[in-house]
């Protein structure tokens, strides 16, 4: 078991002092004390000072359990042919058995009642792996849908999408118990799936997911929980939660284009508008459940923004919104097209529309986002430690210059005159494609930077005066969250990640955005992993909440409630910088929770590269990026004798940048000696 230091008096000493007092100092040598748990194999070698006291080690080690009763915990020790207990007073030995324990592992809280798990998408299921893995098998896991997968794949995803980032790091085993050598679950980790599956290929490795490890038995589908009650005062120790459950219809579109859904129809709904799409099962009665601990997994990825143009009746040619499968891509053949909005979804729009031989894309947009090229996010997403802000930059930059821009430019980077520092922040997510720096080349993608103010018969009209004339208009103006989480949980305020400051009540959607000066993923994999890991070890770890927070130490999580600090945002709507100074400030504050996540960047190295090699994304982007070439001149995108432009990365590119990437990590490393 790790060695662990206990260090008590060193600088609390006057070694200078003579005499009498000189009697009283503590010996400053460490010697290592290994503690057995009798009847276990179990040992735990810790380094101590020669003069380190029994009370001192019950509390150290009371804490490294989780803050169990420090006097639940005896120390014996051998003496001739019989066992002696040891006192608070007495010096700690070379060897001792501790009594009161089963193992050095912090034991898991047991509750009165099962777990509530909401929403069975990729976080649902996650905490369904985490649960399981643990043997905590007392756990319903809700959805309104009537499959699992969540809203994000079942919805609001088109039949073309396409994962952006990579399966190594997204996939929803992801962690060293499911994704690693020798586990047959799911075949272990997914070096032969494809690097970037389509939506349907995603759907089926949830199902394969839930399927290998018996998560289905703990699904309740079709179930919408319409409101959670709290029984009992906020602080008693048996407080529970009371879902009221209502089954419902599903209601999921899984044909491209044709007739869309009643909630996909209204115009300028209001943000519960998807919520309400759900119907209730008549043949069916409401029903209670009561849990000690719940998480809600909502997304915020869930209403399309909808914006009706002035004019837009007169436009006359085909108009739909880029998402939830509304839009027949059959429109857009040899058609000269608007998008409008400049996110992740716009990327897959604009990777469509190639695919399909648009003739010309429009990309308009109040403010340009940062977009990712492949390569550059599966370096982001293998990295330990993270890539610095300047290296990303540069990285990008090899695809930029294809655009003729220059991205340290980009209104969401802050960046040093000497360009060796850089920090992010903008409010959308990092679109990830290499298509869109392809079609830019070539002159078939051209970024607008401007609002769109009125349509006319075949044009549309720009604030700044200018305008264009598409054939298609698709509109991806982002997602909206959902108000009724707020009501169904009765959300007051998040305090880092728990409702109403509550450690039993845990929500987190989809941090919005880029706050960051270093990058360690694109991908919500690694990040899923460590919030399951947070939410689970609070519930397994009562007691260390309770001294943390009594110790002042939670009072740094960020709050946020309803339209604060970003208005027209619930409670339950996080950014990424409140989402990673949640984290950031428990796991500073929880030893424990540091020694849990020790391995995860090492692993996130490991599982990246493991899958996919340098050279395997280099071959499979390059050849991608080849045959859009090919296709382009096949389809007379461009003409047949433009000369072709090279794949902006290779391996020895790659190689480079890790040596760069070293470089960085050994010059903060010497920085901080
Ligand atoms: C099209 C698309 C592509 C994406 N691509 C990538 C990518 O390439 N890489 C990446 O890292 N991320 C990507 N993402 C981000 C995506 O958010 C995550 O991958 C992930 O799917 C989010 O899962 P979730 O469980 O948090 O939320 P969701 O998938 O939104 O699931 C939430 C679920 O909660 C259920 N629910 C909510 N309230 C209730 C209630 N009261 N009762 C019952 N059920 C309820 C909903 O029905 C829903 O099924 C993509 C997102 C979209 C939309």
């Amino acid at each position: 078991m790790a060695l662990a230091v206990i260090e008590t008096r060193k600088d609390v000493q006057d070694f200078s002092v003579t005499g009498t007092k000189a009697g009283l100092l503590c010996s400053h040598t460490f010697i290592d004390c290994t503690l057995v748990i009798p009847g276990t194999d179990e040992t735990l070698t810790m380094a101590m000072q020669v003069c380190t006291k029994i009370e001192e080690l019950k509390r150290a080690l009371s804490a490294r359990l989780g803050f169990i009763e420090p006097d639940s915990l005896v120390f014996v020790t051998r003496q001739g042919c019989t066992f002696r207990k040891m006192q608070d007073s007495d010096q700690v030995l070379r060897r001792m058995c501790v009594r009161g324990i089963q193992s050095f592992k912090p034991p898991l809280h047991k509750y009165e009642h099962p777990y509530g798990v909401i929403g069975a998408g990729y976080n649902g299921i996650k905490t369904a792996l985490f649960l399981l893995k643990d043997g905590q098998s007392d756990f319903i896991l809700f959805d309104r849908y009537d499959k699992i997968g969540g809203h994000c794949w079942l919805e609001s995803a088109n039949k073309t999408t396409r994962l952006q980032t990579e399966f190594a790091s997204y996939h929803v085993w992801y962690g060293t118990h499911w994704s690693n050598e020798g586990v047959k679950e799911c075949g272990g980790v997914p070096k032969d799936w494809e690097i970037w599956p389509t939506r349907d290929r995603i759907l089926e490795h949830f199902e394969l997911c839930a399927r290998d490890y018996g998560i289905y038995s703990h699904c309740s589908l079709g179930v919408n929980v319409q409101t959670v009650d709290l029984v009992g005062k906020p602080n008693d120790a048996d407080r529970s939660f009371q879902f009221t459950c209502q089954p419902v219809l599903p209601n999921r579109k899984d044909v491209q284009g044709g007739e869309k859904l009643a909630h996909q129809k209204q115009e300028n709904q209001s943000s519960d508008g998807y919520a309400a799409g759900f119907k209730r099962d008549k043949s069916k009665d409401p029903y209670l459940f009561t849990c000690s601990c719940y998480c809600m997994w909502p997304g915020n990825l869930t209403n399309p923004r909808q914006v009706t143009y002035s004019g837009e009746e007169t436009f006359g040619g085909f108009v739909e919104y880029g998402v939830e499968m509304r839009c027949d891509y059959n429109n857009v053949i040899g058609q000269k097209v608007m998008i409008h909005g400049h996110g992740a979804f716009t990327m897959e729009n604009i990777r469509t529309c190639c695919e399909y031989g648009a003739q010309h894309i429009w990309v308009v947009c109040r403010k340009r986002n940062l977009t990712c090229p492949r390569v550059v996010s599966w370096f982001i997403n293998q990295s330990s430690p993270a890539i610095t802000g300047a290296q990303c930059l540069n990285m990008l930059q090899q695809a930029y210059k294809y655009c003729n821009y220059d991205v340290w430019d980009m209104h969401s980077v802050n960046a040093n005159p000497l360009r060796t520092t850089a920090a992010f922040q903008q409010k959308t997510r990092f679109g990830i494609g290499d298509i869109y720096f392809l079609s830019c080349a070539y002159g078939l993608t051209e970024i607008v930077v401007d609002e769109v103010k009125r349509c006319s018969p075949g044009t549309v009209h720009m604030a700044s005066g200018e305008k264009i004339e598409p054939d298609c208009i698709l509109k991806c103006l982002g997602m909206l969250p959902d108000w009724t989480v707020d009501r169904v949980c009765k959300i007051k305020f998040l305090r880092g990640l728990w409702i109403n400051g509550d450690p039993r009540r845990f929500t987190c959607a989809d941090p919005d955005g880029i706050y960051a000066s270093n990058f360690s993923g694109t991908t919500i994999g690694p990040a899923a992993y460590s919030w399951v890991k947070l939410m689970k070890h609070v519930w397994d770890c009562p007691n260390e909440w309770k001294e943390l927070d009594d110790a002042g130490y939670l009072d740094t999580l960020p709050v946020k409630y309803a339209n604060e600090p970003e208005p027209d945002t619930p409670a339950y709507f996080i950014n990424a910088r409140h989402a990673n100074g949640a984290s950031f400030t428990f796991s500073i504050a929880s030893a424990t929770l540091q020694e849990k996540s020790a391995n995860d960047m090492d692993y996130k190295h490991w599982v990246v590269n493991y899958c996919t090699p340098a050279e395997k994304i280099i071959e499979a982007a390059k050849k991608e990026w080849d045959d859009y070439e090919q296709s382009f001149r096949d389809k007379g995108m461009v003409p047949k004798d433009a000369p072709y432009i090279e794949y902006p990365y290779t391996v020895e590119y790659i190689e480079k940048q890790h040596k760069v990437h070293k470089e960085e990590v050994e010059a903060i490393a010497a920085k901080r000696r």
